[in-house]
């Protein structure tokens, strides 16, 4: 899909602001069905739509984390992706369902679909950020860092995931660091570069598959308090989806205990861990919402980091991989925290950290650090213009714990004074202290087609291509 010029900014009846997988998931709905379609602008800074940090890889072994046939970018349609990729490469259905497809593949997909839409021509791409947010009559003006603005009477915030920054007191002035979500910037790591990934999830994996690549003889150590990465898919998916009614009324402590002896007693019937995990997906809002306060403090002081390794999981070709890497010693995961960063007598840096359950401080040399450390998860320390803006206009609040903003239950946005400000919503990673489970393509087509159907009633529940 080709950028187009910045129109004049009034009229339109939704400005998302950010073209990732979520902005575009609320433009197709936006665009599908009959009668005639609302004007609608995404604001993004990307050449490409449908990318975003996931996406935007063109690594062919970066691969989804979510099999095939769940993928699919439409609520009520579960098959659109398979269709997609079957016409793309044929193949036996049945295998391109429980197959881990490159993510690269993904944005062609979500870009496929929005351009094929009868309703294409009445979205414009606006390659600008939005740097700030205001209400204008009944609509809302959303600014752009083009000093242009647009004019709507709906504006949805799709801005996803901001990685964060590491804290540049830690570092010496000369370390050199990349982001791990700058694949080519991972990629240019000289062969023979010793490197630290800082971070062992999710975005580790993927910049040491990179620097994993044939050739490489530089060592790579990858350092987080926990020192835990990823777990893997297993083969296969339950038969029984579970209902979550005996887990709401429980506190995290006996949830742990209860899925403990769920796994111990399919294990002993064969079935791997990972099932139970599956059967519980689906629920994983109402797992959330159903713990107090107090509980939910609980689960992200003591439990997050185990649930995470275990409920976002890897493709098995992926884990195995990284396993080899390991193996052959190429890649070594440590538990610690990060002291310091100094430079090292022989060049590059030093890396200082305290390894978990010690006292003494341990030093390893680095070229290169990379910075895996995760997403920033609050909105008064998130990166960027468009977050401070709305705070110092009073349109935004954090969410619960800090994560996220404050939202109603159909995401629209809560002012400072946690009052619903109509025509203005959140889609994605936003919602996380309202969600906890708000992440991925399962649950972003269904905040899609709500918002869409609370901005454009009628469209949002007809067909897309
Ligand atoms: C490495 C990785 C792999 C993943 N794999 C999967 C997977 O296999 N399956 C799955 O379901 N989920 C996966 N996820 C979860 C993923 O977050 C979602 O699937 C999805 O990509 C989120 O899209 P998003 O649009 O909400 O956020 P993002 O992808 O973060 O996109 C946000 C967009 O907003 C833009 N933006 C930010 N600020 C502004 C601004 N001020 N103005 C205008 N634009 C702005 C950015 O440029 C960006 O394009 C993965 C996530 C990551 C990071």
């Amino acid at each position: 899909m080709t950028a187009r010029a910045p129109p004049a900014g009034d009229g339109f009846d939704a400005v998302v602001v950010g073209g990732g997988a979520a902005g575009v998931l609320v433009a197709i709905r936006l665009l599908s069905g009959d009668g005639p379609p609302p004007k609608v602008a995404i604001a993004e800074p990307a050449m490409r739509l449908g990318e975003g940090a996931a996406y935007s890889t063109r690594y062919p072994f970066h691969l989804l984390n979510v099999p095939a046939g769940r993928m699919s970018a439409i609520a009520g349609q579960p098959d659109h992706f398979l269709d997609f990729l079957e016409r793309r490469h044929g193949g036996p259905r049945e295998r391109i369902a429980g197959s881990f497809v490159a993510r690269g593949e993904y944005a062609r997909y979500l870009r496929a679909t929005l351009d094929a839409l009868p309703a294409r021509d009445a979205l414009v791409h606006v390659r600008a950020s939005a740097t700030g947010i205001e209400r204008d009559g009944d609509g809302w003006r959303v600014a752009l860092s083009t000093s242009q603005s647009l004019r709507a009477r709906a504006v949805v915030l799709a801005i996803g995931n901001a990685p964060r920054p590491l804290p540049r007191f830690l570092l010496h002035p000369g370390v050199r660091v990349a982001e791990a979500w700058d694949y080519d910037a991972v990629a240019a790591i000289p062969a023979d570069a010793d490197v630290c990934i800082l971070g062992t999830g999710l975005s580790m994996v993927d910049a040491a598959l990179v620097l994993g690549r044939a050739g490489r003889r530089g060592r790579i150590l990858a350092l987080s308090r926990h020192g835990l990465a990823p777990l893997s898919h297993a083969a296969g998916h339950p038969p029984d989806p579970a209902p979550p009614d005996p887990w709401l009324a429980l506190g995290v402590r006996a949830r742990l205990r209860l899925l403990r002896r769920l796994v111990a007693a399919r294990a002993a019937k064969g079935e791997p861990w990972q099932w139970t995990l599956e059967r519980l997906r689906p629920h994983g809002q109402a797992l959330w919402r159903s713990l107090d306060p107090d509980q939910q403090r609980r689960f992200l002081r003591h439990a997050v980091r185990y649930w995470d390794i275990h409920r976002h999981r890897i493709a098995p070709e992926v884990a195995a991989a990284i396993a080899t890497m390991r193996d052959e010693g190429r890649l070594e995961l440590v538990a610690g925290r990060l002291r310091a960063v100094t430079a090292h007598p022989e060049g590059g840096s030093c890396i200082h950290f305290r390894p978990r359950r010690q006292q003494r401080e341990h030093m390893r040399r680095a070229d290169w650090i990379v910075n895996a450390s995760g997403v920033e998860t609050g909105i008064e320390l998130r990166p960027g213009a468009l977050l401070q803006a709305m705070r110092e206009r009073g349109l935004v609040l954090p969410g619960r714990h800090g994560l996220g903003l404050a939202c109603s239950a159909d995401g629209i946005v809560l002012d400072a004074r946690a009052r619903p400000q109509p025509g203005l919503y959140v889609i994605g990673a936003l919602r996380l202290g309202e969600l906890w489970e708000t992440i991925a393509v399962p649950e972003l087509r269904e905040q899609a087609r709500e918002i869409a159907e609370a901005i454009h009633p009628g469209r949002a529940g007809a067909s897309a291509g």
